[in-house]
C-alpha cells in the first residue's frame, strides 16, 4: 500500500497550543511562545485528557492499494472525510487485488489467483455484454484494491491509531494505522510520541 501525507495544518503543534491557551488568556494577551513551550503544553494536555485542542490541527492523506475489506473498516470512523475511487465509473484491473500473506503461507496463492482471474473474466464478460460497471462490480472480490483521499483532525487520528494500530486489529488496517503514525510523527512528534513509545 502507498500512504502519502498530502497536506497538513501549518505548524500543527503551535496551532494546538495556541488554541488551548485561550482558556487562560484575557483578550489582548496573546504572545509568541517557543516550540519548547508548545511541546510542554501539549504533553500536559495529553496527561489531562484535554483533547479538544487536538482538533485544531489535521492532515489529508492519499492512500493507494488497500482492499475494499480494509476500506469498509476504515470508513466506520465517522469523523473522517473520505473521497474514494468509484467502481461505478472506473474499470477495475485484474492485478488490482491484495493477496494476504497468510494465503501465500498456506500455499493457496495460485488457487487464489485462479479464483481472482475467474471473477475478473466474468466481470469483463459482463462489461462486454453491456452490464454497467456499477452492476458488474458485484462480481469482484472484497480483496480488490482501491484508492482514496482522507482527511481528519489529530484527535481522530490518535483515536484511529490507538484502535487500529493495536494487536487486536487486522493486519491490513494495522499497517495503515502504523503508516499514519510514522508520517504524522514527523510533522507533530509531541502529539503522537506517547503512541510511538507504546509500540
Ligand atoms: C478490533 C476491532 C474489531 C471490530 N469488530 C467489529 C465487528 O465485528 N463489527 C462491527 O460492526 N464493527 C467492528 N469494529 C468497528 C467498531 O465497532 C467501530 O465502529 C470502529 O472502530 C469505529 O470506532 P469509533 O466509533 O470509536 O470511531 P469514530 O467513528 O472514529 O468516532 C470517534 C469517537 O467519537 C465518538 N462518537 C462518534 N460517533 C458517535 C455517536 N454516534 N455517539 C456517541 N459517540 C460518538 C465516540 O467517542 C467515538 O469513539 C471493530 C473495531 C476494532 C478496532
Amino acid at each position: 500500500m502507498k500512504i502519502e501525507l498530502v497536506r497538513h495544518t501549518d505548524r500543527p503543534e503551535s496551532m494546538i497550543a495556541r488554541a488551548a491557551r485561550i482558556s487562560h488568556q484575557t483578550t489582548g494577551e496573546e504572545k509568541d511562545y517557543s516550540s519548547e513551550e508548545d511541546k510542554e503544553l501539549i504533553r500536559k494536555l495529553r496527561d489531562w485528557g484535554h483533547w479538544s485542542p487536538f482538533e485544531f490541527s489535521g492532515a489529508t492523506f492519499y492512500v493507494e492499494g488497500i482492499s475494499r475489506s480494509c476500506l469498509a473498516q476504515l470508513t466506520r470512523h465517522r469523523l473522517v472525510s473520505f473521497m474514494v475511487r468509484s467502481m461505478r465509473y472506473v474499470k477495475q484491473n485484474q492485478e488490482e487485488v491484495v493477496i494476504p500473506q497468510s494465503v501465500k503461507e498456506a500455499g493457496l496463492a495460485d488457487e487464489y489467483r485462479e479464483g481472482i482471474t475467474k471473477s475478473h473474466d466474468l466481470y469483463q464478460k459482463a462489461l462486454d455484454e453491456g452490464v454497467p460497471k456499477e452492476d458488474a462490480r458485484f462480481l469482484l472480490p472484497i480483496g480488490s484494491k482501491t484508492s482514496l483521499y482522507l482527511k481528519t483532525n489529530f484527535r481522530e487520528f490518535r483515536h484511529i491509531i490507538e484502535l487500529r494500530g493495536g494487536k487486536e486489529a487486522q493486519w491490513e488496517i494495522r499497517d495503515l494505522a502504523e503508516g499514519f503514525l510514522a508520517r504524522l510523527s514527523e510533522i507533530a512528534p509531541t502529539v503522537f510520541e506517547d503512541l510511538t513509545e507504546a509500540r
